[in-house]
């Protein structure tokens, strides 16, 4: 029996897994989170646009596919980090010992990038981390400080202006990419305020967040807040694989048309391997069919 191991228990992984159960294979799934699921579990909003289950909760779209996994015998194996992959023995690192295999999927997600300024690993580390859908009301009435300009971060921004939050949006450069719907609403909210060009140089706070240091121009101030939401992008979750030639710039595998890595036996499938732009429960969920039937 071929063993097969897809890492990442998201939508894109556990749809692989769906899909191999189909052809009578046996994957192993790896999971570093407690939950299967990915970043469907921090989906506050319900998903508007997921086929045929309209207006789904994430955690319940995650239940529902973790469900249809372990009905079919899946095995999904939660508390275990990837720290690395041997192809030439093809075995999988992980913090519980070694995996071989005869094909590796990996589906390992995207994240959201960070500023490396002090003290933002301080903040992440107190549980800090907001999401503009969920925890808009916490805000009503308090600053927010937003960092970036793509389409993530004035959305976020409009989100907790609509909940009465004063929003500070603070990009490095004038020009915002986000979609011109969103920068037209965003200059017709009164409560979200533009510092561009401008740096957050450090978020202040022993205990929680109380400001941020912000450069613009020659000037540098603290600016008093409630709350830091860095938007400035996603990456890929690769830090398990050693060999920068299989990432691109911006830290997403590459892969082919039939999802292949330059690696042999192993593919890639979801965020991991999409431009942001694409990435998506469809996409991911997609590639996953795709991959499934090579492995035939
Ligand atoms: C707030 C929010 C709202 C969204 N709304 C929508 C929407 O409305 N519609 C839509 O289509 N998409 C939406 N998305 C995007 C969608 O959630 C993603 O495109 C999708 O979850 C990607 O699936 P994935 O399986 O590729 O990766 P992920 O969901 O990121 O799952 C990857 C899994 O791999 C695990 N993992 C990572 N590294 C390791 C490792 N080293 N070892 C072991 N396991 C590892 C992670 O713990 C995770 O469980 C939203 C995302 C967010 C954050």
């Amino acid at each position: 029996m071929q063993k097969i191991i897809v890492i990442g228990a998201g939508p894109a992984g556990l749809s692989a897994a769906i899909w191999l159960r189909r052809f009578d294979l046996h994957p192993i799934v790896l999971d570093s989170h407690d939950r299967p699921g990915g970043q469907l579990l921090s989906i506050g909003n319900l998903i508007p646009d997921f086929p045929g289950i309209p207006e789904v909760a994430g955690p319940d779209l995650a239940a529902r596919l973790a469900a249809h996994a372990s009905a079919l015998g899946v095995q999904i194996r939660q508390n275990i980090v990837v720290e690395g992959i041997d192809p030439e023995s093809g075995v999988v690192r992980t913090t519980t010992g070694p995996y071989g295999y005869d094909r590796l999927i990996i589906a390992s997600g995207s994240r959201q990038k960070t500023l490396g300024i002090p003290g933002e690993a301080e903040m992440i580390g107190r549980g800090e981390v907001y999401s503009a859908s969920q925890d808009a009301q916490r805000f009503a009435g308090r600053t927010v400080v937003i960092v970036g300009g793509g389409d993530r971060a004035v959305e976020n921004a409009l989100l907790l202006a609509e909940a009465a939050a004063r929003v500070v949006l603070v990009h490095r450069s004038p020009v915002f990419r986000g979609q011109d719907r969103f920068l037209d609403r965003m200059a017709k909210t009164a409560n979200i305020e533009v510092r561009a060009p401008a740096r957050v140089l450090r978020i202040v706070g022993r205990d929680r967040v109380e400001g941020v240091e912000i450069e613009q121009g020659s000037e540098i101030r603290i600016l008093p807040c409630a709350a830091v939401l860095v938007r400035i992008g996603v990456t890929g979750n690769t830090s398990f694989l050693n060999d920068t030639s299989l990432i691109d710039e911006r830290g997403f595998l590459r892969v082919d048309e039939r999802c292949r890595t330059r690696l042999p036996n192993v593919w890639a499938i979801g965020d991991v391997a999409l431009d942001p732009f694409f990435a998506s429960i469809s996409a991911g969920i997609g590639q996953a069919a795709m991959v499934a039937k090579q492995l035939v």
